[in-house]
């Protein structure tokens, strides 16, 4: 049997968003707790360097994410580790966020900032040899590879960039791509082009991964789609990166969202729920970085200091921002 917990601000995930939008909120003196099934960082654990985020010319990934988890601790924000099922509106137009032990937190207002999940290729083999050389993530599991052959698969800045990194342990890295050019951007494909480790396979695609007796992968097979040849690279590793599907799962209710599935919000950050808001990796934009995830939490945690304002004096938020609340 769970226990109830009540919470001014409930937000769910502790990657860049939940963490900034959690100092903010912490910052307005608003009782706030954080909910991660993990550690606090998100993407961020997941990704060796950052030479983007503005101030820092270059910093480390889990650096960074424990410089966030300790600012937003500053302003009274708590972290618990907790695996949300479900975030579902009540009868007074509050939330109750219920996790898988069964504890509810309930609150006036939520921020969801749960990110996304990596898109599986759905081939043969692919379950089969996960965490024996088929992984989703290279900081992880990149040291295991040392000195071996190893393919990525994938054309986007994660695939791109992730490829660059994993050569610091393999020997060499076959990256697989479906088309004949990448979306990833330009930068990260001037780095990879200029790294002798990396060969780029145009045009074909993953279609099984074979394994060895001891269970271990040994071979990636791959079809080119312009002539249909299959052929087999012999790599003991296949890091995926095709994509992430954003984790909305948890919403309890019918919300805006596009044809991806990303939630659609408002210039607030409010979704069509009143009271919950979105933040970061999934939420429909044009881009997702660690900048704009934190500047969508600093929207969003203002918006619910308004919110709950209004909410307190029986008036609506005023979508302008600044100046006095609508009627
Ligand atoms: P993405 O941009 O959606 O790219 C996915 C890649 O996988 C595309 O090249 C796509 O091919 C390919 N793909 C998709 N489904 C496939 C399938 N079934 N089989 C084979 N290939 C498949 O995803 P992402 O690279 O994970 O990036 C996600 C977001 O995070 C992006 O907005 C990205 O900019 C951001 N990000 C930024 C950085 C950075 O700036 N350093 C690093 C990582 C991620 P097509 O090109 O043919 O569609």
């Amino acid at each position: 049997m769970g226990t109830t917990h009540q919470y001014e601000v409930v937000i769910v995930g502790a990657g860049p968003a939940g963490m900034c939008a959690a100092l903010y909120t912490g910052r307005s003196m608003l009782r706030t707790v954080v909910l991660e099934r993990g550690m606090p960082g998100g993407e961020l654990l997941n990704t060796e360097k950052l030479d983007d985020w503005i101030g820092e010319q270059s910093i480390l990934g889990w650096e960074l994410a424990k410089k966030f988890e300790d600012h937003a601790r500053l302003f009274g924000a708590e972290f618990v580790t907790a695996n949300v099922t479900t975030v579902s509106r009540l009868d007074d137009g509050t939330f109750a966020t219920v996790t898988d032990t069964g504890d509810v937190y309930r609150s006036p207002a939520v921020i969801v900032t749960a990110g996304g999940t990596p898109i599986k290729l759905g081939i043969p083999g692919e379950q089969e040899f996960a965490g024996k050389g088929v992984s989703y993530c290279a900081i992880c599991d990149g040291a295991f590879f040392r000195n071996q052959t190893i393919a990525v698969v994938g054309g986007g800045d994660a695939a791109v960039e992730e490829a660059d990194f994993l050569t610091r342990y393999a020997a060499k890295v076959y990256v697989v791509h479906r088309r004949d050019s990448f979306r990833a951007s330009k930068i990260l494909q001037e780095r990879l082009f200029a790294n002798p480790k990396i060969e780029v396979v145009w045009n074909s695609v993953a279609e099984e991964v074979l394994g060895d007796e001891q269970g271990l992968m040994k071979g990636l097979v791959i079809r080119n789609v312009e002539t249909n040849a299959t052929s087999t690279l012999d790599a003991t590793g296949c890091f995926i990166f095709i994509g992430f599907r954003p984790n909305t799962g948890i919403i309890d209710e019918h919300f805006d969202h596009d044809p991806m599935g990303y939630i659609v919000t408002d210039a607030m950050m409010q979704t069509s729920i009143p009271g919950l808001f979105a933040a970061g990796d999934l939420r429909s934009q044009l881009t997702r970085q660690v900048t704009t995830a934190v500047g969508d939490a600093t929207t969003a945690a203002i918006a619910v200091e308004k919110f709950l304002k209004a909410r307190s004096e029986g008036t609506e938020i005023d979508p302008r921002g600044s100046g006095g609340y609508a009627v």
